[in-house]
This record gives C-alpha cells, structure tokens and sequence, in this order.
C-alpha cells in the first residue's frame, strides 16, 4: 500500500483491517492445514463479513494478498496439485431474507430488468462437506480433486474411487439420457452421513485423539487421507450439483443439468427444485430449515442458482464469486463460549450427568447457557476443564452438547473438571458399573429425595411459592433444570413454558411467584434449606438469637448448645450442613440472586410450634392468664391441651387452689410445673416476650375463637 492510497483512511480503520487480516490468515491455517478450527464457521463468517464490508468501504485498501480475494487455501503438499479446468468459485453468503431480496434485485438491474420481472432460480440444500471436481473423459472418471483455492486443488482420484456412489465409468442409464460428452467436468459435495460421523468420531475418542468438530472436517479429513484405505472404511457419499468444463453437450439450464447427471448414474440431491421467482426460493428455505434437523447428514442453508444457463456469461463475476448464485445459510447451530462451571445432574433413575454451565452465547437466535457433557469419559477423553473456551452445538430441539475444548486458548487458569464421588443430592457414595460409562446414585429413593427438597423449599411456612407444587417439581427435577432450590432464581420464563401444560400465563405467574419470595424473612429461610433438626421453630429461635445469616454460618457447635432449646444432634447437624461446600455453593448463590430478609415480625400466623407434640393439662388459677387463654397459647404454640392428667401427659401446670389433677399427675409421676417454670419454658424455647405478658391483645383475636375442648 502506498502513502497516497491510505490517504484520508482513520488510523484506527487501516488498523482493523489489519488485524482482522492476520485472525482470518491464522484461521485459515487451522481450518485447512491443521484441519483443526478455534473458532466456529458462523465466527469465522463474520470476520470475514467485517473485513468485506470495510474493504467495500475503502477500496483502495484492498490489496491481492488480502483473505478476500481468495476462495480457499493452498494444497496440501501431499497431494498433487490439478488445475481445474474452469474455476470452482466459492458463493457469497447471505443470512437475512433482505439479502437474499437484495441478491435478486442486483440480477435485474445488471440485466437491465425491471424490479418485478421474476427470474427462475434452482435451489438445493447446502450441503456441509467438502466440494470436489470429477472429470469425466469419453466416460471414465480419470481425475478427482478438491476444490484447493478455487484454481488448484489436491488430486484426491484414489481417495474418491473408493466411494461406491461415485461412478467409475458415466453409462446412459435412460433412454432419452443425452449421449456421454467427450469431457465433462462434474461439481459435486463429499460429505459424511451423521451417523457415521458420530461412529468415527467415538472411535477417536476411544483412541484418545481430538474428535472432528463437525462432519465436514470429518469428511475433508478422510478425503485426505494419505492411505486410501482409511478412506475407504469411511462412508463417504456424495451429492453432484453441478458441472464446470464441458465437451460434447450443451445445456441450457441448471435444471438441465440436475435432471440429466441421474440419466449418467450420478447422484443429486433429492429435493432439489426449480421455482420460479425469489419469493419461492426463500419459502424453499424456510421448508428445508424445518425438515433440517430430520435429515441423516447436515446442510447448513440452501443454494440458489439462475436457471438460465446463457444468463451466468452475462452475469459474470464480481471480485471472485459468481453473480447468478448465492448460499443463504441457516442461522448458525455452534459457536465458541466459556465454560464457567460444571454441575452434576442427577436423573430418574439416579444416572448422573454432568452439565456445563456456560458463559451465555447466542446459538441460531437462541441464548444457550447449560450443555450437556454427556459423562466422565467425555470429559476425560477430550480433556475439557473448567474455564475453557468450548465449541457448543444447538441443533434442532435436541440439548445443547459441548463439541471439544479449545485448547490453542488456554491461559494456564483452567481447573480439572472433579467428578463427586458422592450423590449431590442425598450423599450416598455412587457407584458405576464395569463397562458403563455413567456414574449412578445407587440410592432408589434419591430422585424423590431431590424433588421432597424443592417441595419443601417452596412450601408456604418456608419460601412460600405459590403454584410450586410436587408436580412442578417433580418435572423440574427430572428435566434438570432444578437440582437444588437455589437452581429456581435461574429459572427463565422460557424454562418455566417447557414444563407440560405451561403456556406463558401460567409460566409468569409461577416466575413472578419465584421471584417475590426473594424477600423473606431469616426464619422462614433457614427453615427452608431443610437442615436436619431444624423445623420452624428451630428456625425462628436461630433467626432471633443470631440476627444475622453471616452469625449463624459462623456459629460453632459451643455457640449453638449454650442455646436453650438447642440441643447437641440439631447443633452439629446445623454446623455440618454450612460446613459442607455444596451447601455453601447453594447459599452463596441464593445470595447472589438477591434473596433479603425483612427483620423478624412474630406475627400470630407465624409462631413458632416449640410445644410441638407436648401434651399440658392446667389446674388451679393462673396469675398472668385465664386458664382459657393458656390453654389456647400452648396450642398456638403447636402443643395440646388435655383436660384430664394421664400416662401421656407431659407437664401439669399448677396454679394457685388445684384440684385432683394435681394429685393425680403426682401419682402418675408426671411432671408438674408452676407458672413460673411454665413460662421460663416456653422463654428458653424462645418464645416472644409479648406472648407471655397478661392479656396479649393478639391472643384476642378471632382465630382461636372456636373451642377445642
Ligand atoms: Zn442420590
């Protein structure tokens, strides 16, 4: 580049255009050389979208060498080289239905065509393999090459014999099939079937090599293979769709051609199509995008091509791609994100599945942020840890997967990725068996154990989520989209329409409950976590002695016991459960989704039941209640009253004057208490002071009206 041609360019533009030359040239390298891509086609894509529109920009800054004015890469030493005959030009590319109105447009203006005169195009999915050059002479197929850089590719004839769909020799399989021209040179697509490229794939794994990130580097990879043995126990096929030098026939149109390559035992591609105008070639699109995901290899868009033979001369080339066709592609089905961390699923039948929790990424207009790692050996074998940058692939409906880890981007912070020894939902040690790949909890009960602890999570004395039932649970568990309660504030709204009978009402309003039960109260939140030992009251007790969350998770086993109503089992049990990592993970993240506590308000629904399967009998006058309001407080309390003294009475309380109860409860050996011990019980259990003061005014209120004795 000269000084007088930068002149008026932005510094900062000429810098881009640097950089952004040098990424695509390193990408290339790793795409067609090493055969090992870091970054997904789409990225890719888009450099290269970014780079074209700024050299359209400032033309003057386009030189020969630039990524742009190539259409592939250099060959391969190994091979030889084949000139082809006619140039295999690469297509430009489109992605929004404007462009693919916009490629139409440029047709009629450069043919001198008014805006509506409709143009007959063919269309074809676009399939994803590698595109190679059969040359036919007087019907033998004599040399077969890749595409190479559009002008020179690899001679790749031994590699392409071994493929059955490939004829060796074009015979005239029809009747009225055009005679064999001396020379032609067919166009076709190489490509792997799914199946078989997942059947390649679990081979290399199992051999401790890299997996192919997608079929067309695994069918560009056996295609040029050094030993065409190799590629002969890979499946390879092939779809023709087109022809480039020809001697010996004219055609006129493309359709021509895609109807007559069958007649000389060539296959195509069965739901090509002829439409008549641009409007049918993009509904084309749009019917292929959904059968998509139920063809057996993968395409990724349609192609679409002038019908009109005479009119591609006329249409010529602009930089080094054809006027007359274009590839409108599908939005894209892989990108590259990080993998933040790793979380263990456990499922039904207490398989356990490890599931990347990703930086968000957008995958064919979906956020995808969870992809499944399939199992311990998938991690192993591919070597994937945590911080990685990672290939993931969404195609269809099915989970988004991991595809490999992209190792060239590592920084040395990457951690291994620990697989639990031990259930993460109930504990139990888990076990795989010989010859299995997945780890199961052996425990029969622990999918019901994971989804009781939601349930109870959410029940209204604890977080209080309305429409969150066992049902509801029960589908979140087992879809994976809930492990442990603090997985619900990540729940979407989307997440919630996937469960069944769920249309966006019912999801908003589950969404909407999930998110005001953030604000709660310590009680109810300790009580909610389903720590051993700790019922409500337990909750409430810790909820007033310590004040605070951060108190209580520091709180050792001395601090609990000094309690009164604490005893060591509760103690230990609730220091062992903030003590354990998982459970700090989950509270930690409960933190983080904004979960806040309103100070402590007893209020009468929500007291305590300390007395809880105690039985009281009273007798003789009380100094601080009637006998009615005492009675009704022990119940408030969740403990019983009962008017006459037996083996099951826990405590008489005897006021002033008792009668026979008092004698009999001596007799019995149950134990009595004044009205003093009484009510220092009921403060050791932490009972409000307001409670215990004469005449309580919520004591008055209607909802003990009724009587119970
Ligand atoms: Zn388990």
């Amino acid at each position: 580049m000269t000084q007088r041609n930068q002149e008026g360019v932005p510094e900062e533009i000429l810098e881009k255009i640097k950089r952004l030359r040098e990424e695509i040239e390193y990408h290339n390298y790793r795409y067609y050389v090493l055969d090992s891509p870091v970054i997904s086609d789409a990225e890719y894509d888009a450099l290269m979208r970014e780079l074209r529109e700024l050299e359209a920009k400032y033309p003057q800054l386009i030189t020969p060498d630039s990524p742009t004015q190539r259409v592939g890469f250099k060959p391969a030493e190994a091979f030889k080289e084949v000139s082809h005959r006619e140039p295999m030009l690469s297509l430009d590319d489109a992605i929004e239905e404007q462009e693919v109105y916009e490629f139409d447009q440029r047709i009629k203006r450069f043919l001198n065509l008014s805006p509506d005169t409709p143009i007959e195009y063919t269309v074809e999915p676009k399939i994803d393999g590698v595109a190679v050059e059969l040359v036919y002479e007087e019907g033998f197929l004599t040399v077969a090459s890749t595409r190479g850089d559009g002008y020179v590719g690899e001679d790749v004839t031994n590699n392409i014999k071994t493929i059955k769909t490939i004829p060796l020799r074009l015979r005239k399989f029809e009747e009225d099939a055009p005679e064999i021209p001396r020379r032609i040179d067919i166009r076709g697509e190489v490509y792997l079937n799914i199946e078989e490229f997942k059947r390649i794939n679990e081979e290399r794994i199992q051999r401790k090599e890299l997996p192919f990130a997608n079929p067309r580097n695994a069918a560009a990879g056996s295609l040029r293979q050094l030993d065409p043995q190799i590629t002969a126990q890979r499946k390879l096929d092939i779809f023709c769709y087109g022809i480039g030098y020809v001697e010996g026939h004219i055609f006129k149109t493309q359709w021509e051609v895609l109807q007559t390559l069958p007649k000389w035992g060539l296959k195509i591609n069965p739901l090509v199509k002829l439409v008549p105008n641009i409007e049918e070639a993009i509904k084309y699109h749009h019917e292929i995008e959904k059968i998509r995901s139920t063809l057996p290899y993968e395409i990724d868009g349609v192609v679409i091509k002038v019908n009109d033979l005479s009119l591609w001369e006329k249409l010529g080339l602009k930089a080094r791609s054809p006027r007359y066709a274009l590839a409108y592609k599908f939005q894209p089905t892989q990108a590259t994100t990080q993998l933040i961390e790793v979380v263990f699923q456990v499922g039904r039948t207490g398989a356990i599945t490890p599931v990347a929790v990703l930086k968000p990424v957008k995958i064919g207009g979906v956020i995808v942020e969870r992809a499944t790692l399939h199992n311990e050996d998938f991690i192993k074998n591919l070597d994937i840890k945590i911080g990685d940058y990672v290939l993931v692939q969404r195609a269809g409906d099915v989970i988004p997967e991991i595809v490999m880890p992209i190792k060239d981007r590592r920084t040395g912070l990457e951690r291994e990725i620990a697989f639990p020894t031990h259930c993460p939902i109930c504990g139990t040690k888990l076990i795989k068996k010989q010859g299995e790949a997945i780890w199961r909890c052996p425990n029969r009960g622990c999918f019901a154990q994971g989804v009781r602890k939601i349930i109870h999570f959410a029940s209204r004395n604890a977080m209080n989520i309305e429409g969150l039932g066992s049902r509801v649970a029960e589908e979140l568990v087992e879809k994976g989209l809930v492990q442990n309660p603090a997985d619900l504030y990540y729940l979407k709204l989307e997440d919630l329409m996937k469960l069944s009978g769920f249309a966006y009402k019912k999801a908003k309003n589950l969404y909407q409950a999930i998110q005001r039960s953030k604000k709660t109260s310590l009680s109810r939140f300790l009580y909610a976590l389903g720590i051993r030992h700790v019922g409500e009251a337990m909750a409430q007790l810790l909820a007033q002695r310590f004040k605070t969350l951060e108190k209580i998770l520091q709180a050792t086993q001395g601090d609990l016991t000094s309690i009164p109503g604490v005893g060591p089992e509760a103690a230990r049990s609730i220091v062992e459960f903030f003590k354990d990592e998982e459970n700090q993970r989950m509270i930690q993240r409960l933190l983080q989704v904004g979960i806040a506590f309103e100070e402590e308000i007893v209020s009468e629904e929500k007291v305590s039941p300390v007395l809880k399967g105690l039985t009281f009998v009273f007798t003789g006058a009380l100094k601080n209640f009637t006998r009615e309001e005492a009675k009704e407080l022990v119940i408030k309390l969740g403990g019983k009253v009962s008017d006459s003294v037996s083996k099951n009475t826990d405590y008489v309380v005897v006021g002033a004057e008792p009668g026979s109860k008092y004698q009999r409860a001596l007799t019995l050996g149950v134990k009595t208490l004044s009205e003093e011990e009484f009510l220092k019980l009921l403060r050791d259990q932490g009972v409000p002071e307001n409670l215990l003061k004469k005449e309580p005014s919520n004591l008055d209120k209607p909802l003990f009206t009724r009587s119970l004795f």
